[in-house]
């Protein structure tokens, strides 16, 4: 018997989700789309505008057409016009702004830009004007520069809906006195007759239905196009990582098995000095002793580096963050155990998969979730927070209310060996700064005496650019 596929649906959804678009493209697009060729073209069209209105004499003597007045249509092109002074600002120094500012100023004024083109389309003879085709360009303009799923359907149905809204508008007006239409311009317009013909509502409804399948389109068009550039973007970070990781683990593998013989060396000569100078009583006992434990240790550290041989043979991979958090936190705090710790979660959605080695990631969460709940001794609140920067770097916090770090132990603690705990190897926060750094991340530790501790990572987008500062 064959089961339904509950998972087809999701995989539907999954696939028809706009990739996340890296903000370095996106504010690109933004800077070829908007503030090179849109912003000079609507500057353009709007000096024609308001050479029309105010200098020339096309509209003298019209003071009003139907109930509507010359004078608010003048205002409002005012309004625009600063607005747009306003925009061009905005793209002049966009390079200074937040990214997520630039973002939304983009999205209000292409509603901005689609309300005028609306108002507009109400003085040009509705469902008549010419002025249905910038619909069309507008929608294609908002998905090349609002790349977001959301933002992009509701910008753009918004867009449809200001297109429905002007001709009924100025239907009513018509059907309210009919002897005066408010065609203050004469764009292009067909005979009138067909305002009011019954033909019209099914005409709108086959416009709408145009909109509405370009809306479709692009967004699927866009989706697919923003697919293949990530995927080859990733391949190619896929293979800087790996080749990166490949190195430094065939060094470390290198340095450890040099160093080993030595040391065996050292190690066997002083053991048998050891026996020879077992009746001595002058001390050298002790320092031959001293110099095996020294060995014994550096044979640990190198042992250690060999680890690192490993990363060699590791493999590269897309992380989803929060999967890996709740196992993390499952093996830190099992429900079974009953720790007395609130666990708050602050998580942003659509967080970018995070290009690591699986092994590294678990080692960070683990590590760090350990030591706050030591810290805490099983007791209290932790606070896990995860977004994405403006840059593409994404952020990871994780604070305690254990009993913080003091100043002075706060450069010590990412050392190795370095620990306070009677039982601690000071290994832990050395391996979670190895492995962030590994990534050309970093880490840093915030902390107030009795309050508890917080410690922020930072992930790059992108290994090159981090190593490239
Ligand atoms: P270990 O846990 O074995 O001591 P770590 O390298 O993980 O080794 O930690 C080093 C030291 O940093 C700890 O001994 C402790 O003093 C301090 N430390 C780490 N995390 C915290 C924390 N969340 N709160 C207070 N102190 C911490």
């Amino acid at each position: 018997m064959q089961f339904p596929d509950y998972q087809t649906p999701k995989r539907w959804a999954d696939f028809l989700v706009t990739p996340t678009v890296d903000p370095v493209r996106r504010a690109e697009r933004l800077r070829f789309g908007e503030r090179n060729i849109v912003l000079p073209a609507k500057l353009a069209v709007l000096a024609i505008f308001v050479y029309e209105f105010f200098f020339s004499n096309s509209f003298e003597g019209l003071n009003t057409i139907g109930d509507m007045a010359l004078h608010p249509v003048k205002r409002f092109l005012l309004g625009y016009l600063i607005i747009n002074v306003g925009v061009v600002g905005v793209y002049l120094w966009m390079e200074r702004l937040p990214f997520s500012l630039v973002n939304s100023i983009t999205w209000i004024v292409n509603l901005i830009d689609a309300l005028f083109v609306a108002a507009i389309t109400v003085v040009t003879g509705g469902f008549e004007s010419v002025l249905y085709w910038v619909f069309l360009v507008l929608i294609v303009r908002n998905a090349v520069s609002v790349p977001v799923a959301g933002p992009q359907l509701v910008l753009n149905f918004l867009t449809i809906g200001s297109y429905v809204a002007a001709v009924s508008l100025y239907k009513s007006i018509v059907e309210l006195d009919p002897l005066s239409s408010p065609v203050l311009i004469d764009l292009g317009r067909e005979p009138a007759g067909l305002v009011m013909s019954g033909q019209t509502g099914q005409l709108l409804l086959a416009r709408v239905l145009l909109l509405v399948l370009l809306t479709a389109c692009c967004y699927g068009v866009e989706v697919l196009f923003d697919r293949g550039l990530q995927a080859e973007e990733e391949a190619r970070e896929f293979s800087t990582r790996q080749e990166q990781l490949t190195s430094a683990g065939r060094l470390a593998a290198e340095i450890a098995h040099r160093l080993k013989n030595p040391l065996a060396i050292i190690n066997n000569a002083a053991f048998s000095a050891q026996r020879l100078l077992k009746q001595d009583q002058s001390g050298a006992l002790e320092k031959m002793q001293m110099i095996r434990d020294e060995v014994e240790r550096s044979d640990r550290i190198l042992t250690e580096l060999m680890g690192y041989a490993q990363l060699a043979e590791g493999r590269v991979e897309r992380l989803e963050f929060v999967p890996l958090l709740e196992e993390a936190i499952a093996q830190v705090f099992p429900p079974a155990a009953k720790f007395e710790v609130t666990i708050r979660r602050d998580l942003e959605t659509g967080l970018p998969p995070l290009l690591m080695q699986r092994a590294h990631l678990e080692a960070i969460l683990v590590n760090l979730l350990l030591n706050a709940r030591e810290a805490m001794q099983g007791r209290g609140q932790l606070e896990i927070h995860a977004k994405q920067n403006d840059d593409g770097a994404v952020v990871i916090q994780i604070k305690d209310t254990g009993p913080g770090i003091p100043e002075r132990q706060r450069r010590q603690i990412f050392e190795p060996y370095f620990s306070t705990k009677e039982k601690g190897t000071g290994l832990g926060l050395s391996i979670v700064k190895h492995n962030v750094e590994l990534y050309g991340g970093s880490i840093e530790v915030e902390s107030t005496l009795g309050k508890g501790a917080r410690f922020t990572l930072k992930f790059p987008a992108k290994v090159l650019m981090s190593l490239r500062k």
